[in-house]
């Protein structure tokens, strides 16, 4: 490692550069791992909607079924009234009573069918979505596993890299960490090379004095924006 602290200032930059973004990379796999979750409990009202619609309809099948049964006991019985009347009269009035009965049954037993009918599409589409729902699982649970391992990969590889941070910190002097520290918090590039002898974010114009500075290794500071500015030259000087 070069031990020139300039050198080690600017590693220690791309160091915390490289953990932030790992960072971000954590939260973007943490909001694809709730996104996972949500759909998978999508997934499973769905399937209790289906349920719950085929138990609503077989209920309804029931209830129907029901009344059709007492209209037929109705008729039977009035039938039988019937048999041992001897009465002209109320036979008339009994007879056209059956009839009513059996114009009903006739309605009741469309009622009735089309409960079913119903039924069998609730079934039917319970049975789809239980099938349906076997696959997307699988591939939900195969995702969330993926997902999962990306995560604790990342994570331990945060873990390792700000376990090496005191060590990365070592030789830089103390007034370039505050100044960074301070920077870092409010800014996400708090350390940019000068450009044009301007600040290479906010384009302030630096000094010629402070030009000299950062040419023999300075760090300066802009006026305008207090990002910590540095001459390029200097970078290549170091490395080569
Ligand atoms: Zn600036």
């Amino acid at each position: 490692m070069n031990n020139h602290p300039f050198l080690r200032f600017i590693n220690l930059v791309a160091f915390d550069q490289k953990i932030k973004s790992l960072e971000n990379e954590k939260i973007a796999l943490d909001h694809q791992i709730a996104a996972t979750r949500k759909q998978e409990d999508e997934y499973a009202r769905n399937l209790q909607e289906a349920r719950d619609r085929v138990l609503s309809s077989q209920k309804k099948v029931d209830a129907q079924e029901l009344e059709m049964k007492s209209l037929d006991q109705k008729e039977k019985e009035k039938k039988r009234h019937l048999e041992n009347l001897t009465d002209y009269k109320n036979y008339q009035g009994i007879k056209a009573e059956i009839e009513g009965i059996q114009h009903q049954q006739v309605e009741q037993e469309k009622i009735v069918l089309d409960a079913w009918s119903q039924l069998e599409h609730a079934q039917q589409a319970l049975q789809k979505k239980q099938q349906d729902n076997v696959q997307q699982l699988s591939e939900l649970h195969e995702r969330m596993k993926e997902l999962g391992q990306k995560y604790a990969a990342l994570d331990d590889e945060c873990a390792r890299l700000i376990a090496q941070h005191a060590e990365m910190e070592a030789d830089i002097p103390t007034e370039w960490l505050e100044k960074y520290t301070l920077m870092r918090a409010r800014v996400s590039d708090p350390v940019v090379e000068i450009f044009h002898q301007s600040c290479g974010v906010c384009s302030q114009m630096i000094t010629t004095q402070d030009m000299v500075r950062a040419r023999h290794g300075a760090l300066i500071q802009c006026q305008t924006c207090y990002r910590l500015l540095y001459a390029p030259e200097i970078k290549e000087k170091h490395t080569s």
